[in-house]
């Protein structure tokens, strides 16, 4: 389906809990906040149900996110549920991979498309240091299971932030040279426990382009710019969400954990869906695709995401 400024909407965004295992410093606090009981999230059912509807309004792509989706129960038999729903063709995943061994061969049997896993340093200390808990070695082993159980290369997830990690940008784009990954800088925006931080912390994707000034744009994918150079074996995606605002290539719609569609991640319009079903399920899905606004209005340092909800709700 169309939204009002001819962008095709054929992606939605699933998130399945708000809870996580761990706290990265610009995500979450350092005590986690679930804001949802265990009955104020979407079962799988109803899940479901909503995917079907959107598949019928020509969503063909579905991503489940969270809060972190592997410390949802089951979330297994939730893949294998909407791989199976008619008119769906890939159904991926965001993970922080920290979690991912031992299930990532049931994933793949599932139907689990691909995994984009994400990693903002490679220095195990730093690594505790932004998420907090998480050990490095666990989302390396986590990749390493991914690919022996047969999944396509990863796309590796990368937020610099100013002072903390944007020293390891050129190491970042090593990967995309040496391995045929794609690699991809997602600018940090501000919302949550980082709306507040200083504009220093808010780096433009522009820095990756001045440590690699052999890569060249080959291309673009949804809401990121490709680059890749010769001799890469992998690319590096921009996800320049600020300083280029890249909301003329926007093509999906999101669903919180409590089952609220979200036009925009910015904006602090939702159209509820629980409790829907058929026709009126349909239609309340074409309301929000129809909702969608042309643009987010953030500005670093001037103007935070207009949404009241944090990103571990909405699932990035
Ligand atoms: N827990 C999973 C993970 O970390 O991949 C899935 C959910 S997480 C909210 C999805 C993505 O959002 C992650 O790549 C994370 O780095 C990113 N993210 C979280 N807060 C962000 C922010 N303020 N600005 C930009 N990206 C953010
Ligand atoms: Fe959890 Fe992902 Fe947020 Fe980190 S970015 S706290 S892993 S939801």
């Amino acid at each position: 389906m169309q939204d009002t400024f001819g962008r095709t909407i054929s992606y939605m965004r699933l998130s399945v809990t708000d809870k996580c295992n761990c706290r990265c410093i610009y995500c979450m606090p350092r005590g986690g906040v679930a804001r949802h009981t265990h009955g104020e999230v979407l079962s799988f059912e109803e899940m479901a149900e909503i995917v079907r509807a959107a598949s019928k309004l020509g969503v063909r792509k579905v991503r489940v996110t969270g809060g972190e989706p592997l410390v949802r129960r089951g979330i297994v038999d939730l893949v294998a549920m909407l791989s199976d729903i008619e008119g769906i063709d890939e159904v991926d995943m965001t993970t922080n991979g920290t979690l991912l061994t031992p299930l990532a061969k049931d994933l793949r049997a599932a139907g689990l498309t691909r995994l984009n896993v994400s990693l903002d340093t490679l220095r195990p200390g730093r690594y505790q240091e932004i998420s907090r808990v998480g050990e490095l070695s666990d989302v390396l082993d986590g990749m390493r299971a991914a690919r022996l159980a047969g999944f396509p290369p990863p796309k590796i997830n990368c937020v610099l932030m100013g002072g903390v990690n944007d020293d390891e940008a050129a190491d970042f784009v090593d990967i995309a040279r040496r391995e045929p990954v794609e690699v991809r800088f997602i600018e940090l925006m501000p919302m949550g426990e980082c709306a507040r931080w200083p504009k220093e912390r808010f780096v433009s994707g522009d820095v990756v382009l001045e440590v690699a000034p052999e890569l060249e744009r080959v291309g673009e994918g949804g809401v990121a710019e490709l680059y890749s150079a010769p001799g890469f074996l992998g690319r590096v995606g921009l996800i320049r969400a600020v300083s280029h605002r890249f909301c003329s290539g926007c093509d999906r719609v999101r669903v919180t954990a409590d089952g609220r569609l979200k036009p925009c991640l910015h904006s602090a319009a939702e159209v509820p869906l629980r409790g829907l079903h058929g026709l009126e399920l349909e239609r309340a899905i074409a309301h929000g695709i129809e909702a969608k606004p042309a643009h987010h209005n953030l500005v670093p340092g001037l103007r935070s995401s207009e949404t009241p909800r944090d990103m571990f709700e909405i699932g990035g």
